[in-house]
C-alpha cells in the first residue's frame, strides 16, 4: 500500500493490517509524518509536532505486535488537542501563558491511550484555552479547513478536526465544553463524540468550565469513535466527577438497522437562524433514518432552548474566571516582571492572555461579584435545571434526538472574528447538551457546495451506545464519511 493510501485508512482498518504484519507501526507512522510535512503548511493543524517521539512509540508498538499482542489502537498514529497534558511534551492551550509549559505528568486519557498502543504524532491547535468556535483565537495562528482553506475548521478543537480530515493522523482527541468536539467535527466532515458528563476522566485536562468539560474522540468513522471512546472511558479516582458506570464494548452497539428506535426532532432547534441548505440536508437525513427503521417523532419540544446560550455565557465564564485565576506568573507558565507582586501579576495576565480569554474572565468575574451573583449565576443555575428537566421528559418518549450540529456550513476566516455574539451563535445546537450533561455525537451528513454539514444525535445520560448505533446505521447507509478533501 502506498503511503498516501495508508494515511487515508481508519484506525480499525490500519489495526487489521498491523495485526497481519502487512505494515509496521513504524511504516505507518512514517507515512503520517510525511503527510503532515506535505499538507500542514496549508492546514496548520499542529502547534507541536512530535516526530521523534512518534517513531520511538511506533517501534515500541511494533515490539508489542511482534510479541503477539493485539488491539484496535495498537500502533495507530493519533493527534492530541493541546489542552490535554502530555508528560515531557509542551502543552500550550494555544496561549502565550503556557507557551513553554511542559507538564510533569500525563492526563488520564493519555495513560489509557498509551496502554492501548497510541503513537502520538503531535499536539493540535485550538482557540486559546478552548474558548471559541473557529480556532482563530489561538495565540499562535489560525487553522484552516481542509475542505476550503479560506474557511475555519470550527473550534475550539479545530486542529484535531482538521488533522483527522486531512489524513494527518488516524484519529484525535478533543475536548467539548459547549460544542468544541462536535462543531469542528461537523465543519470538517468527521465523526466526533462528546461523552456524558463523568464518562471520561478530566484528570490532566486543563480546566475551562469544570461543570461542562468533557474529553472525547474525533475520528474518520463511527467504528473508530466507538473504539477510542471505549479506550478512554471509565472511572478514575483522580477526577471526583468521574462516574463508576461500567464501560461496555461500544463496538457491539454497531448494528446497521434502527428498528424499534424512536428519534425526536425538537421543534425549537428547527427555528430561525438555520441555513436553508442545512435544513434540507436534515430532511434528507431524517428520511434515511426512517428508511432504516426508526420512528421519527416531530412532536417534541424543548421550550427553554432559547435561553441555553445565555445560561452558558454566565456559567462557562464564571467557572473559567475561577479556573484561570491560577495563571498568576508565580508557579508556572508565562511570567512578566513588575515593581511589586501585584504589578507583576497584572502584567502577566495582561500580556499572557488574549482578548477572548480576558473577555470571559471579565464576564465571569462580573457575574460572580457580590450583588450580582443572585441575578446572574444563581438564575442561570435555575434555568440549567429547567433545561435538564425538559430533556429528561423528552427522553421518556424518545431514544435520541436528531438536530443539525451547527446552523451553517463553515464560515470564512475573519468573517465572525469581530463579533463575539455571531461567533457564540454557532454553538446554539451543541451548548444545551453540555448544560444538561448529555452525550452528543456528530456524523457527516452531506455537503453544501463542497462544504460539510454535520448531523447531531443527542441521547440520555450514558446512552452512548444508542447514539453510536444510530450514527453507524446512518453512516453505513450513506457515503459522506468516505469523501476526502482534495487539498
Ligand atoms: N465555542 C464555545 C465557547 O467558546 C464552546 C467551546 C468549547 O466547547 N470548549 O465557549
Amino acid at each position: 500500500m502506498k503511503p498516501r493510501e495508508l494515511v487515508g485508512l481508519t484506525a480499525h482498518q490500519a489495526a487489521r493490517l498491523l495485526a497481519r504484519r502487512e505494515v509496521s507501526a513504524v511504516e505507518l507512522t512514517r507515512a503520517v509524518l510525511e503527510r503532515i510535512g506535505a499538507v500542514d503548511g496549508k492546514v496548520r493543524a499542529f502547534v507541536t509536532a512530535t516526530p521523534d517521539l512518534a517513531l520511538e512509540q511506533a517501534r515500541l508498538a511494533d515490539e508489542r505486535l511482534q510479541a503477539g499482542e493485539r488491539g484496535p489502537l495498537l500502533g495507530v498514529p493519533a493527534a492530541i488537542k493541546d489542552v490535554i497534558c502530555t508528560k515531557g511534551v509542551r502543552t500550550t492551550c494555544s496561549s502565550r501563558m503556557l507557551e513553554g509549559f511542559v507538564p510533569p505528568y500525563d492526563a488520564h486519557v493519555m495513560n489509557r491511550l498509551y496502554q492501548a498502543g497510541l503513537v502520538m504524532v503531535g499536539k493540535t491547535n485550538l482557540d486559546e484555552f478552548a474558548m471559541g468556535s473557529s480556532t482563530e483565537n489561538s495565540a499562535f495562528f489560525p487553522t484552516h479547513n481542509p475542505w476550503d482553506v479560506t474557511r475555519v475548521p470550527g473550534g475550539s478543537s479545530g486542529g484535531s478536526a482538521a488533522a483527522v480530515a486531512a489524513d494527518e493522523c488516524l484519529y484525535a482527541l478533543g475536548s467539548d465544553t459547549g460544542g468544541s468536539i462536535r462543531q469542528p467535527a461537523g465543519f470538517c466532515s468527521i465523526v466526533g463524540l462528546k461523552p456524558t458528563y463523568g464518562r471520561v476522566s478530566r484528570y490532566g485536562l486543563v480546566a475551562f468550565a469544570s461543570s461542562l468539560d468533557q474529553i472525547g474522540p474525533m475520528a474518520k468513522d463511527v467504528t473508530d469513535c466507538a473504539l477510542v471512546l471505549g479506550a478512554i472511558s471509565g472511572h478514575d479516582p483522580r477526577d471526583s466527577t468521574s462516574a463508576p458506570n461500567p464501560v461496555p464494548d461500544y463496538t457491539r452497539a454497531l448494528v446497521p438497522d434502527l428498528r424499534g428506535l424512536r428519534l425526536g426532532v425538537p421543534r425549537e432547534y428547527y427555528a430561525e437562524g438555520m441555513q436553508p441548505e442545512v435544513r434540507q440536508a436534515m430532511e434528507m437525513a431524517l428520511t434515511k433514518l426512517q428508511e432504516l427503521g426508526a420512528t421519527i417523532d416531530r412532536e417534541v419540544s424543548l421550550p427553554s432552548t432559547p435561553h441555553a446560550l445565555a445560561v452558558y455565557y454566565i456559567l462557562a465564564p464564571s467557572e473559567a474566571s475561577a479556573n484561570l485565576a491560577r495563571y498568576d506568573g508565580v508557579k508556572y507558565g508565562f511570567s512578566a516582571p513588575g515593581e511589586t507582586m501585584w504589578e507583576a501579576m497584572e502584567h502577566t495576565k495582561q500580556f499572557g492572555f488574549g482578548p477572548e480569554v480576558k473577555r470571559r474572565i471579565m464576564l465571569g468575574t462580573y457575574a460572580l461579584s457580590a450583588g450580582y451573583y443572585d441575578a446572574y449565576y444563581l438564575k442561570a443555575q435555575k434555568v440549567r435545571t429547567l433545561i435538564r428537566r425538559e430533556f429528561d421528559q423528552v427522553f421518556e418518549r424518545c431514544d435520541a434526538l436528531v438536530t443539525p450540529t451547527s446552523p451553517t456550513v463553515p464560515f470564512r476566516l475573519g468573517e465572525k472574528a469581530e463579533s463575539p455574539l455571531q461567533m457564540y451563535l454557532s454553538d446554539i445546537y451543541t451548548i444545551p447538551v453540555n448544560i444538561a450533561g448529555l452525550p452528543g455525537l456528530t456524523v457527516p451528513a452531506g455537503f453544501v457546495e463542497g462544504l460539510p454539514v454535520g448531523l447531531q444525535l443527542i441521547g440520555k445520560p450514558f446512552s452512548e451506545e444508542t447514539l453510536l448505533r444510530v450514527g453507524y446505521a446512518y453512516e453505513q447507509a450513506t457515503a459522506w464519511h468516505k469523501r476526502k478533501p482534495s487539498l
